[in-house]
């Protein structure tokens, strides 16, 4: 039987809930709001909360028969590249949490897998895997600086939004210049 009440939770870290002041009493609730630091690598290749930045937790505990409901929004800065013409993105995320953490040794812990259902380590809540699955889904795979980026001039690489509107490398052969104005005066 593997044991659950051995936790290897830090109470104090910012994404771990502590519920030891939330009455294991159905319809018994608690407000966690605090900022806490973004954990390293969240996000996508492309896309992501940089490390250390401010995580906006607005969270509620609910003792529910069986465990702990745990719901609410985290919100946060991300950066990154702009997936068509690579320059600098800067923008916010904001997700929505619902999770339902098991109680030890309750039926639910022992009829169902840790990745149905999560489980409380002693009086304790891991939040980040859950934390890390919604910002990492709400996150594009392709972040885009703007819906309609032009990307870059293939010719030149230079992103089309840094360049002016007249920006061509077609090399007009002179001769053929010259017979399109003569073509314009006959017209
Ligand atoms: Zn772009
Ligand atoms: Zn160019």
């Amino acid at each position: 039987m593997p044991n659950h009440s051995q936790t290897h939770l830090n109470p104090r870290s910012p994404l771990v809930l502590d519920t030891r002041e939330l009455p294991r009493r159905p319809g018994a609730m608690r407000t966690v709001s605090r900022v806490a630091p973004a954990p390293a690598d969240l996000g996508l290749e492309l896309i992501g909360v940089p490390e250390g930045a401010d995580l906006v937790l607005e969270l509620r505990m609910e003792s529910v028969s069986e465990g702990v409901l745990v719901s609410g929004s985290v919100t946060g800065p991300v950066t990154g590249e702009c997936g068509r013409c690579l320059r600098p993105i800067s923008d916010s995320v904001a997700v929505t949490i619902q999770e339902l953490y098991a109680y030890e040794h309750s039926a639910t812990d022992e009829t169902t897998d840790e990745d149905e259902v999560g489980r409380l380590q002693g009086d304790l809540i891991d939040l980040e895997p859950v934390l890390r699955d919604a910002v990492v889904l709400a996150l594009p795979t392709n972040p885009l600086c703007r819906d309609d980026c032009p990307g870059l001039c293939t010719e030149c690489g230079m992103p089309w939004d840094e360049l002016p509107a007249d920006h061509s490398h077609q090399q007009v052969d002179p001769r053929w210049a010259a017979l399109t104005q003569l073509s314009r005066k006959e017209e």
